[in-house]
């Protein structure tokens, strides 16, 4: 037997069923059989006696079976009655359930441990169908030890496989290390060998433990491989066009014009982002900050150098709104910056020209978005904005060379392979999500990492509240204190997690809070948005919220983010037990826009949701890193935001909880793909 065997029912010493449902999840020989994993294990190891044993837990008993029959219950379901005797002479009774064939495997005088739950019935103790096997056995496995617990499949059972793995352990010593032999010595890691059999029988829990650890290694390699393959392809081969020297002055310059000063935070990220568009390869970055944290200075800055030196920008958002919004504010700053250039006499030297700015969406008239396409094709605009209609075909570019996608992670790769056919051009993604570094670098593993960690200004933190149903009216009379002071309120409705894909349901939510809400603040003017609305009502619906035509806005969580309405300074979150931290994060973003104090109402549907470790973190930490760090601790990297967009299955990836483990993975997969060093700049050194 090696591990190519084929599987059949003479090696596992089993029946033809038992074959065909390994087949059914892939399992067809030895080799397989073993790399098939146990999910957990349960620590059996101590004997137990009738009287020491706890009740309702599962414990490992030693002793003889007596009495055995068979009877029929009253609803004809076949019964096992035995009666069991431990090495302290102690008895209790024995049953199963439907189980008749195991009049076939015991006999009254039987030595056995037995594995199960012992309940009180009556006066009498009763162990409760236990799994059983005979005290003679050399080796013990299913209790007497640590055993280990495998996912099910069918009738393919945790004790079946724990025979049978006993059975096909000898080939252990000759499965493949998936992973390169110097990747191994060189991380201190267990070899497979030793992890597979430290898995299948855990003798040493230490051992075990591991054994996980480089698993969650290798899985984490595994990505990390994939991802810098992806980076490296994307970029590709060298091309001097892409070349982008950085000037400094232009930056000192632009900074000069603001009516604030940059962050170190900023400043940091535009030196990486400018050094990388140096290089001749195009650049793959992943911009992280939280909402509020500048990211638009940062992008405007960057691009400033690009149309500097003669190339074109696009910035690309997902919704029509944020593209608006975005090419006033871009626009304002530039124009300001170009004023004061002409106003110092440096114009000629580091800004020839105005900028020539343009917003392209899918709502620009067709005449205006043809002269747009050509001007972008001729070369006469410098930077465009808008929705997904600028990676269109139709839109060509005569010198494309940096694409920023602002708050959007979903990037996918097909719009990554548009990018190339415009002259693959740099390209930074910007985003208010905050995900915890190593998760970062495992699902964006193909990007570089630049991160805002700090908040400019000097804005009053948010004060955040978790509302219990029963502090609702003291809260709501409050909010109206506030709207009669002249704030207004931004109102979340629930989740839909019934019907999240039934738009109508979303749309009746909204209305439904909005009557409720009329009936609570009488004298103030509510209105309301969801995801039916057209672009152009969103847009009117906010423009008017933003000229204060209405005290309070309900909107669905599904709403875009970004929106800047300073003198909305509240914030009230219905059922924001269903929301993630990082979500929850987002929306506080809304409010806290000027120098006014801010607030942000969590509120739960019930008491005891109010009182949840996760939702008081939101009171205490206003960093949205720490809130993103936090919902992994707590809830695992798989119910985290933006993961599952990524397209990544991690739902084994408990090694994201190791931020070690991460960044070792990384230069180990690195330093394989010959790419030592490319990870300056991705906040490894930190
Ligand atoms: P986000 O990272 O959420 O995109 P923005 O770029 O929209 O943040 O910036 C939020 C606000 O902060 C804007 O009004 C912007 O002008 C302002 N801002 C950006 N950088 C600074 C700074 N260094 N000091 C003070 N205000 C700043
Ligand atoms: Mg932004």
């Amino acid at each position: 037997m090696d591990i190519f065997t084929r599987l059949t029912p003479a090696i596992l010493k089993t029946t033809k069923d038992y074959i065909a449902a390994l087949e059914a999840i892939e399992i067809m020989t030895v080799g397989d059989l073993l790399r098939y994993l146990p999910r957990d294990y349960e620590d059996l190891s101590q004997m137990m006696t009738l009287l020491k044993a706890p009740l309702g837990e599962k414990v490992t008993l030693r002793g003889t079976i007596d009495k055995l029959k068979l009877v029929r219950t009253r609803s004809k379901k076949q019964l096992i009655q035995g009666v069991f005797i431990d090495e302290d002479g102690e008895t209790a009774q024995v049953v199963w359930f439907n189980q008749p064939h195991i009049m076939r495997m015991l006999k009254d005088g039987d030595d056995v441990v037995f594995t199960g739950k012992i309940v009180e019935n009556g006066y009498k103790l009763q162990i409760q169908s236990p799994t059983f096997e005979s005290a003679k056995r050399e080796i013990m496995l299913h209790g007497g030890r640590i055993v280990p617990v495998y996912p099910q499949h069918n009738i393919i059972n945790t004790k079946w496989l724990r025979e049978k793995m006993a059975l096909v352990k000898p080939v252990i010593d000759q499965l493949e290390d998936p992973l390169p032999k110097e990747v191994v010595e060189e991380n201190g890691l267990l070899s497979y060998r030793d992890t597979v059999r430290a898995l299948h029988f855990p003798d040493d829990l230490a051992l075990t433990e591991k054994a996980k650890e480089r698993l969650a290694f290798e899985e984490l390699y595994g990505l990390q491989r994939e991802a810098l393959l992806k980076k490296q392809e994307w970029q590709g081969h060298h091309q001097k066009r892409l070349e982008i020297p950085m000037d400094t002055e232009l930056i000192k310059a632009l900074f000069a014009s603001l009516s604030f000063t940059p962050t170190n935070s900023q400043k940091i990220a535009i030196y990486e982002i400018l050094r990388d568009m140096e290089k001749d390869r195009p650049m793959s970055r992943l911009l992280e900050g939280d909402v509020g944290s500048g990211k638009t200075l940062v992008a405007v800055s960057v691009m400033a150098n690009v149309i500097r030196r003669g190339g074109q920008c696009a910035l690309m958002v997902p919704t029509e709104v944020l593209a608006k919004q975005h090419s006033e504010g871009i626009t304002r700053l530039l124009v300001n910056f170009h004023r004061y250039l002409t106003d110092q006499k440096k114009a000629d030297h580091a800004f020839p020209h105005l900028p020539s700015i343009v917003l392209l969406t899918g709502s620009t008239p067709s005449s205006e978005a043809l002269a747009i396409k050509q001007g972008l094709a001729t070369g006469t605009i410098d930077l465009v904005i808008g929705t997904h209609a600028l990676i269109e075909e139709s839109v060509t570019f005569k010198d494309l060379k940096l694409v920023i996608v602002d708050e959007q992670h979903r990037f996918g790769v097909m719009q990554r392979a548009k990018l190339k056919e415009k002259g693959s051009p740099h390209f930074l993604a910007m985003t208010a999500t905050p995900i915890p570094r190593t998760l970062a670098l495992t699902a964006f593993g193909d990007h570089d990492l630049s991160v805002l960690l700090e908040k400019p200004g000097n804005r009053k933190k948010i004060h955040t509240k978790v509302v219990p149903p029963k502090d609702r009216t003291t809260v709501e009379r409050f909010i109206d204190h506030e709207i009669e002071q002249g704030r207004q309120v931004f109102v979340i409705c629930p989740l839909i997690t019934e019907s999240a894909h039934d738009e109508m349901a979303e749309v009746k939510n909204v209305e439904t809070e909005r009557a409720r809400l009329q009936h609570e603040f009488p004298k103030r003017s509510i209105t309301m948005l969801h995801g039916k609305m057209t672009p152009a009502e969103k847009e009117e619906i906010m423009r008017r919220f933003k000229a204060r035509e209405s005290d309070i806005l309900v909107s669905t969580s599904v709403i875009e983010v970004g929106i800047d309405i300073p003198n909305a300074t509240i914030i009230v979150i219905e059922g924001s037990e269903r929301f993630g931290l990082a979500q929850l994060h987002q929306f506080r973003g809304r409010v806290g826009r000027s120098d006014i104090q801010s607030h942000c109402f969590l509120f739960t549907t019930s008491p005891e949701q109010a009182r949840s470790q996760r939702l008081k973190a939101m009171e205490q930490h206003d960093s949205g890193f720490m809130l993103a760090e936090i919902d992994l601790q707590l809830r695992g990297p798989g119910e985290l935001y933006g993961l599952r967009q990524s397209g990544i299955g991690l739902t084994r990836l408990s090694g994201l909880l190791n931020p070690e483990l991460v960044v070792k993975a990384r230069r180990a997969a690195e330093k394989v793909l010959g790419m030592v060093g490319t990870s300056s700049g991705t906040g490894l050194n930190v």
